[in-house]
């Protein structure tokens, strides 16, 4: 048997993500199997001063991207994001795929160094753009849900979606097959790709292949606008109605009506704040959502426009909600931190192996240093994670039991 232990470590324990002060923490065969005071009966790393916090989750991502940091700013995101003419999709073919691929292959590393254990990503360019992430991530210890999506946009001529009758094509609906082969998922970008009926066959194709669904919705009011002249109905309601998709992404322009169908539906909603800040698009509705009974996880979205850091998303958006909302006492930081642990893996359909620390678990958690002078004055340890923590503060990171990240730090205090 593999026997490890961390020795007076604090733990963020269990699904209520509550503080456990000075216990140890004993993992064997990958997992935990111990987490009280005096459990490793001194054997082990003396961690003291270090905080085991579930590993983290970034619910959506484009990776794909990360090669062009900084080469949007300042850009429309009309200009810049949609496929085919965008300009990251014409930069992203200028660079490469050697440098898409690397791009997303640093970008990996830097999460597994900012404590996040798993992922899901909206990955571009059909069967081959699923190849280029699978290679990128070739002997990282991440935990990837890759959705590929069809390689050649639009989908439709202009005046096929304004019939909205017309499906898909039997060589579109092969497509989806052969990303299948590949990836755990396949997503649409919006609802305005499609007509209701090739929303309905993309769904229908995807589950049948027991595929996981996702997509796009209520970023903007240009979501809904559009969707309402085509279809008479707005894309939150045709995604809800025709895809019931495993979670849909952003609802920024969102209204309560829409977050109350989500409600209904039970699909939780993945925000990024921080790309969507960026964007122009404002601060997504968070506390509607949670008020509406939506789960709500976080993603970082675009690496280009925001690095896949969860713990720099928490720190902006629990500021950024309240200056918004103009009230300090919300979000609390236990509503934060589950937008990137328990709710995240809820969201991903990973519960059973993500999201929170507990015996009989997988040891997948990071280390947070909170004996820095930057972090030794905090009380609350949620508090330090949601509103100060950065990546320079995790120690370590464990996947399943196995060291995935080491800081200069933890390299020493492990060799002494
Ligand atoms: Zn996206």
């Amino acid at each position: 048997m593999n026997r490890r232990a961390l020795r007076n470590v604090g733990c963020i324990f269990g699904p209520g993500l509550e503080f456990r002060p000075g216990v140890d923490i004993v993992i064997e065969d990958g997992l935990v199997t111990e987490v009280e005071a005096g459990a490793a009966r001194d054997i082990g790393d003396d961690a003291t001063g270090l905080v085991a916090v579930p590993g983290l989750i970034n619910a959506h991502t484009h990776l794909g991207d990360a090669a062009l940091a900084g080469r949007g700013n300042g850009i429309d995101p009309d200009a810049l994001l949609w496929p085919p003419d965008g300009l990251r999709h014409v930069w992203m073919a200028e660079v490469g795929r050697e440098a898409v691929v690397a791009g997303m292959r640093d970008a990996a590393k830097s999460m597994l160094a900012a404590g996040t254990v798993a992922f899901a990503d909206f990955r571009e360019g059909g069967v081959e753009g699923v190849g280029q992430i699978r290679e990128a991530l070739d002997g990282l210890p991440l935990h990837a849900i890759v959705f590929g999506r069809f390689n050649s946009f639009p989908l439709h001529s202009q005046s096929a979606l304004l019939q909205n009758t017309d499906g898909i094509t039997a060589e579109q609906l092969r497509e989806i097959d052969a990303v299948l082969d590949v990836a755990e998922g396949f997503s649409p970008l919006w609802a305005n790709d499609t007509t209701d009926r090739g929303l309905a066959q993309i769904a229908e194709r995807v589950r049948a292949r027991s595929g996981r669904l996702a997509t796009h919705a209520g970023e903007t009011p240009k979501y809904r606008t559009l969707s309402m002249s085509r279809t008479g109905a707005g894309d939150v309601q045709r995604i809800a109605r025709y895809v019931k998709p495993d979670f849909i992404v952003h609802m920024t322009a969102a209204t309560p009506a829409e977050f109350r169908v989500l409600a209904d539906d039970d699909i939780p909603v993945v925000m990024c704040p921080r790309t969507q800040a960026s964007l122009g698009n404002g601060i997504p509705p968070m506390l509607t959502a949670l008020d509406c009974g939506v789960t709500v996880a976080l993603g970082t979205d675009n690496a280009m426009v925001s690095s896949p850091d969860m713990l720099a998303e928490m720190t902006f958006f629990s500021r950024a909600l309240r200056a918004e909302a103009r009230n300090a006492r919300r979000p609390t930081a236990s509503e934060m931190l589950a937008t990137t642990t328990t709710a995240a893996a809820q969201a991903l359909g990973i519960s059973s192996t993500h999201g929170h620390i507990g015996v009989g678990r997988p040891a997948t958690f990071f280390l947070l240093d909170m004996s820095s002078p930057r972090l030794r004055h905090f009380l609350d340890p949620v508090v330090a994670l949601v509103t100060a923590a950065e990546s320079g503060d995790v120690a370590a990171t464990f996947v399943d039991g196995v060291l995935a990240h080491a800081s200069p730090r933890w390299q020493r205090r492990a060799a002494e």
